[in-house]
């Protein structure tokens, strides 16, 4: 194999063959092949990007780079849903036990927090969840529960862990190819019959039109269907934060309360909205209507927050909390934001307010870095609100930082006007 071929080959706009791909990964996996080789092939798909003949062996090599979960001896709709990240992001939180709750298995793996954007992870081990499971660990407690919360494993799509560091220190992470080859290959590898796509746009998301989100978005669910699994993506707006809480704990009670019946409305319309789809790809509800009445129900009858119970202890975490979210923990210093203007609300830059967050210690930098699980913001307004001079419109929580930089970028991120905001009443804006 001639590496400086592939890499011409690329580069001039030619198609790889899935032989030269699956070589160039196993061998770049296994270090024979060196990172600056790597680095020129990604840059050339970068600027060339790639057919749907080589996403699919690009997609294929990665899976093929580990271990794939088996879940063909469980028996029933084995369905995830996965977000490309934004601000306020506790999704997965609510939608997974609410959807185990209608019988549908969820092995939900997940990330954790890098940049302005939370990650799932460090919002459960909030609740003193351990997500650092193996597979067999895995596939137990999602027998048992009908769902699971896991960090990757090291044999799931290691190819993907080595490419991913590469591309976040070579200017190749926002490619729509490598990104969604990249969280396909892990959806695949977990063994689902279907998943539902999150595609977040605006300020606080990767895609931040929704040209690009909706081209990112049909080409997972290309990826996925060509598998043979069901896909469906939904575009929901990322422009100010979701629901109220942004951090570690914080957003850990908003999501209990949810599974209570609780909680903000735009939060909740994103959950159910999502869950509803699982259920119409699982064949238990024949329509998005149904599934959100399937959902209300178990809301309601108090089986989805049996369902996060249960999880949270087999995890080892604090089943109490899940009664009693008021009494998670959250930093020990706090401080109240007020309005220094009165009018309304016209922006909350969700990327600010993931920065803010990042800057009284509820998210990383860098991946090393540890995060305080206090650590957070509640946002008391959210756009389209009328509000005074001098009106609470946020609390910062923290343990580890001073608030002077949080609270610079917070009012970075605000925009106060003169003339009521027209906000669109809904954040689902468009079904791929
Ligand atoms: N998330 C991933 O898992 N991969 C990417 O490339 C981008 C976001």
């Amino acid at each position: 194999m001639n590496v400086p071929l592939i890499i011409i080959k690329k580069r001039d706009g030619g198609s790889l063959t899935s032989d030269e791909i699956s070589k160039f990964i196993e061998r770049y996996t296994k270090g024979q092949i060196p990172d600056y080789q790597m680095a020129s092939l990604l840059m050339a798909i970068f600027f060339k990007g790639m057919t749907d003949y080589e996403l699919d062996s690009w997609t294929e090599a990665m899976i093929r780079s580990g271990k794939t979960l088996y879940l063909g001896d469980i028996n029933g709709p084995k369905i995830d849903k996965h977000s490309t990240g934004g601000v306020g992001d506790k999704v997965s939180l609510s939608l997974a036990p609410l959807v185990a709750a209608c019988g549908i298995f969820v092995p939900m793996i997940s990330g954790r927090g890098l940049g302005h954007t939370g990650g799932t992870l460090d919002k459960l081990e909030s609740l003193g969840m351990n997500v650092n499971l193996d597979t067999e660990s895995i596939k137990r407690i999602l027998k048992e529960n009908n769902l699971v919360f896991a960090g990757q494993t090291e044999d799931l799509c290691p190819a993907d862990r080595k490419i991913y560091a590469l591309r976040d220190v070579t200017g190749t992470v926002d490619s729509i190819p490598l990104i969604a080859s990249s969280i396909m290959s892990k959806k695949l590898a977990e063994g689902i019959e279907g998943l539902v796509l999150d595609v977040k746009v605006g300020k606080g998301a990767f895609m931040k039109d929704r040209k690009s989100a909706s081209l990112l978005a049909m080409t997972m669910k290309k990826i996925g269907e060509r598998r043979g699994i069901k896909v469906k993506a939904i575009l929901t707006a990322m422009d100010e934060p979701l629901g109220n809480a942004c951090g570690g704990s914080v957003e850990a009670i908003e999501a209990i309360e949810m599974l209570h019946g609780r909680g903000p409305e735009d939060y909740r319309e994103v959950v159910l909205h999502l869950s509803a789809w699982m259920l119409v790809l699982a064949g238990i509800c024949k329509n998005v209507a149904e599934g959100k009445k399937l959902c209300d129900d178990k809301i309601r009858s108090g089986e989805a927050i049996e369902k996060m119970r249960g999880v949270v202890i087999a995890q080892g975490g604090d089943g109490d909390a899940v009664d009693n979210p008021s009494k998670l923990p959250v930093g020990k210093k706090s401080k109240i934001i007020t309005a220094t203007s009165s009018g309304y609300l016209k922006e909350l830059d969700a990327y600010k307010i993931g920065l803010a967050c990042v800057a009284l210690g509820a998210g990383r930098l860098k991946a090393e870095d540890k995060v305080d699980h206090g650590a957070g913001i509640i946002l008391k307004a959210k756009v389209g609100d009328r509000i005074s001079k001098g009106d609470e419109i946020a609390v910062m929580y923290t343990s580890t930082h001073d608030f002077d930089e949080a609270e610079n970028l917070f009012h970075e991120s605000i925009q106060i006007v003169e003339t009521p905001v027209y906000k669109p009443k809904s954040l689902i804006l468009e079904e791929v």
